[in-house]
């Protein structure tokens, strides 16, 4: 056995996590330091769209990396133009949307913060001053910066940092919640994601992006998409709000956008696209010709394969054949981000259980199993999945039944 985990202890910040340490991948399989395989169907969080090591991006990485790989944002690069041009044409902003391109989630989240600053800004001389307030949603995961922070509701991400920056309002997942809010605040932005991955893939209600969509419009706020997680593909459209037949003001994107190459970007639309101007916002990083080229090398590829097709009809067939696994109660997300939602709090025992079958899975809430395995899945995957899943539930299901056999219930007591 490889003592990796003493090394880990003593060097990496405490911070938790630290399953196993992977030495290798290829396609959805990854290996340990001990050469015991994993089919991996948790893909580095909804990101490795395309699984380890694909040839489109070794060639991308390798061929941009010995040709031009950082320039500092005093210059543009071709990559840079393309991704950029790409990503207006696959959000369908239309001539007038801009993008910025930022190195994570989190990052492109702070961007859409700041725009939603500069929006309320325009408010200082018709309502006396400027407009602060941004809403969520409950369960709302946003990223782990402060500002980002702010913007997730979870108590337990948030306490230690307090103090938050100010005015952000949580709304319910309801229409009436969202109504409510924007009656009572002047409200310069919403940020909300399609589908709460972090929350445990969990579905907005039905018409409240919709709604949304309307109250951000009668009232002049910004709305703005964190797809993140959903985004580039991840959903079988490219991004999720396609699904529902509305348009934001801006959207932001990470996650599968790199295949594991770090990158995140904020796409506007219309006059949210005027909204900074020079020496508002900046990144070193961001934008990199290496970044930018796998970006376009990865949408390229999901687009010439074909990929958001398997995407829907994997999605498909791996819902159909989970539903009536033992433990299983519902199912939510859309394409290839998939809630198992279990009859019993025992996910953590699923994750371990399949963790030790081979099978990578998270646990996102004591109850949700998440899966979001790469878009290149062959029946081959599914049918490995389904089936050291099932065991994995299976063995939970038993130790279950034999807890409670030797508890006894309170009608027997
Ligand atoms: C993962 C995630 C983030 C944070 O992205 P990082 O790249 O980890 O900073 C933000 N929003 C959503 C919806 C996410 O899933």
């Amino acid at each position: 056995m490889s003592d990796w985990s003493d090394d880990a202890a003593r060097d990496l910040m405490s911070l938790g996590g630290r399953l196993a340490m992977l030495t290798r991948g290829e396609g959805s399989w990854v290996w340990d330091a001990d050469e015991n395989r994993y089919l991996d169907f948790l893909g580095g969080i909804a990101v490795n769209c395309l699984g380890h090591a694909h040839p489109v991006f070794v060639d991308a990485v390798s061929r941009q990396a010995a040709t031009l790989s950082h320039v500092s944002n005093y210059f543009a690069s071709p990559a840079q133009l393309e991704i950029a041009a790409r990503l207006k044409r696959l959000a369908g902003t239309g001539e007038q949307g801009r993008v910025y391109l930022a190195n994570s989630g989190a990052e492109a989240n702070e961007t859409a913060i700041k725009l939603s600053r500069l929006h309320g800004a325009r408010f200082a001389e018709t309502e006396g001053s400027a407009r602060t307030t941004i809403l969520v949603v409950e369960g709302a995961f946003h990223g782990r910066t402060m500002g980002t922070l702010s913007l997730t509701p979870k108590a337990a991400y948030r306490d230690p940092f307090q103090p938050a920056v100010p005015d952000v309002v949580t709304v319910e997942r309801s229409v009436e919640s969202l109504e409510a809010a924007f009656a009572s605040h002047a409200v310069a932005a919403m940020i909300v994601e399609p589908i709460q991955g972090e929350a445990g893939v969990v579905e907005l209600p039905a018409g409240f992006l919709a709604r949304a969509r309307e109250l951000a419009t009668e009232n002049d706020a910004l709305l703005i998409l964190d797809e993140v997680q959903t985004g580039s593909g991840r959903t079988g459209e490219w991004f999720a709000f396609q699904r529902e037949g509305i348009t934001p003001d801006a959207v932001t994107v990470a996650k599968s956008i790199g295949a594991g190459f770090p990158l995140g970007a904020l796409i506007t639309f219309g006059a949210a696209s005027d909204l900074f101007y020079p020496g508002t916002h900046n990144s070193t990083f961001g934008g990199n010709p290496l970044a930018s080229a796998v970006a376009n090398a990865v949408l390229g590829h999901i687009e010439s394969a074909h990929l958001l097709e398997n995407v829907t009809a994997r999605g498909a067939q791996l819902r159909d054949a989970v539903t009536s696994l033992p433990l299983v109660d519902a199912m939510s997300g859309a394409g290839l981000l998939i809630g198992i939602h279990l009859t019993a709090p025992v996910a953590a025992d699923v994750r371990a259980a399949a963790h030790e079958r081979g099978l990578i899975v998270n646990a996102p809430t004591a109850d949700v199993i998440r899966i979001a395995p790469a878009y290149t899945i062959g029946d081959e995957e599914v049918d490995e999945f389904v089936s050291r899943f099932s065991a994995a539930l299976a063995a939970v299901a038993e130790t279950l039944q034999a807890q409670n056999a030797t508890t006894p219930t309170e009608a027997s007591a």
